[in-house]
């Protein structure tokens, strides 16, 4: 039977300690600056990877530290919780599970050590398309198998840190959709060195927020076949294989942001005096703070869940999505109880604030929409009718 466990182990409590420990030499003012420039935090993550948390899901085998998804979630939630954006280098714990489920031996020996150490960076991510979003099936990108090589074709949109990774692991049609045998095959998923190669346009987006996002546009990019991780045609199943984990990691730096925002609202809405006394002291003031609070802890509560689920090799999918959701939706309350108890001063960029809440709306939206995982919910947990 899976156990939840309510409080952290002694080891959880010093792999906690030492994410803050790095953490607090990059304060408020580091992200700030590289906000405003749209640059990577390349310093943070260098040193996030030097000291083994980017690879801690990685199997010691491979030179990992190999802990499971709950202790990956503490890294991330950790990052957030004190201010910074784990969002620059996340990918890299769950997109190395579809190299880990379903590579060659020969694939993991190759990348997975190098990967922990940090001499190469899995980062890139190639699945969202101008006419694919939420639809993945719809993807139109094309590897077409020719001798020892698959020639790349077609735009990958937002795909984020395709600059500053080694590597991509993409999602591409192998089949044409109307010869493919059923609806989720026909797509495979390539795992390729990205750097220089001949074919490959990478352009920059700027977007609300500080995330190396891009537009990617292949012509004739020549791969070589041994890209391929597992069977040709299953790469849609192999994505989703890795979802659960993806739901669970980015739930968990959710609720980093809104412990983070709630933290700060209690401490300035307890030093601010208006009227005579504290504006905490006001219940329009206190409430909503108190209200994310809860919100926080419920969605903690549901990742700690799923977590312990991924962690045992339970299915987890309905807890791992509604972490996603729950988290998103409390991150973004407690950043508007947040900006509101802050007053003006809520949207001064010099109080992290604004950042932050532009930093924390993506998880509604992204790697996928809150209304998507209502419809899972809906479908697969509620037997309620297809809406898509
Ligand atoms: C900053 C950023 C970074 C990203 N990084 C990556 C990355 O590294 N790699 C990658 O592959 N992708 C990435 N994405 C893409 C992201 O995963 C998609 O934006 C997301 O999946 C939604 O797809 P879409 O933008 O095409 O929206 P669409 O799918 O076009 O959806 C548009 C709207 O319609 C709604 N909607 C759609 N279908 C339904 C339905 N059936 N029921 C109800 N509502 C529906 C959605 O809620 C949404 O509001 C990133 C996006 C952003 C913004």
């Amino acid at each position: 039977m899976t156990t939840l466990r309510l409080t952290l182990t002694d080891d959880q409590r010093a792999l906690k300690a030492g994410v803050i420990d790095i953490c607090k030499r990059y304060p408020g003012e580091y992200w700030r600056e590289l906000d405003a420039k749209r640059e990577y935090p390349e310093a943070f993550v260098n040193e996030l990877t030097r000291a083994g948390y980017l690879g801690a899901l990685i199997p010691t085998e491979y030179g990992g530290v190999g802990l499971g998804i709950a202790d990956g979630s503490l890294i991330l939630q950790t990052v957030h919780e004190h201010g910074g954006n784990a969002a620059a280098c996340h990918a890299q714990m769950y997109i190395m599970g579809t190299l880990l489920r379903h590579g060659s031996e020969a694939q993991k020996k190759k990348y997975l050590p190098k990967i922990a150490t940090g001499d190469l960076r899995l980062q890139a991510f190639g699945v969202t398309e101008p006419n694919a979003g939420s639809d993945t099936l719809m993807l139109q990108t094309t590897a077409i198998r020719k001798g020892d090589r698959y020639v790349v074709n077609g735009q990958k949109m937002f795909i984020s840190r395709a600059m500053q990774s080694d590597l991509m692991l993409l999602l591409a049609r192998t089949t044409p959709r109307e010869q493919a045998k059923k609806r989720g095959e026909g797509l495979s998923v390539f795992l390729f060195d990205i750097r220089n190669l001949k074919g490959l346009e990478i352009r920059p987006l700027r977007m609300m927020m500080n995330h190396s996002t891009n537009a990617l546009f292949f012509d004739n990019a020549e791969i070589p076949a041994e890209s391929l991780i597992g069977e040709e045609g299953k790469g849609f199943h192999y994505i989703l294989d890795g979802m659960n984990a993806e739901r669970i990691l980015v739930a968990s730096e959710s609720i980093g942001d809104g412990r983070w925002f709630v933290d700060k609202a209690v401490a300035y809405s307890g030093q601010r005096v208006l009227f005579g006394k504290p504006v905490g002291a006001n219940q329009g003031v206190q409430f909503p703070i108190a209200k994310a609070h809860m919100a926080v802890e419920t969605a903690q509560l549901m990742r700690d869940k799923a977590a312990a689920l991924f962690d045992a090799g339970e299915p987890c999918g309905p807890e791992a999505n509604m972490a996603k959701y729950l988290a998103a939706e409390a991150a973004w309350d407690a950043g508007n109880a947040c900006i509101d108890c802050h007053g003006g001063y809520g949207y001064a960029e010099e109080y992290d604030i604004e950042r932050k809440f532009r930093e924390c709306r993506l998880y509604k939206t992204a790697p996928v929409n809150n209304n998507l995982v209502l419809a899972y919910v809906g479908q697969h947990v509620l037997g309620m009718p297809r809406s898509y």
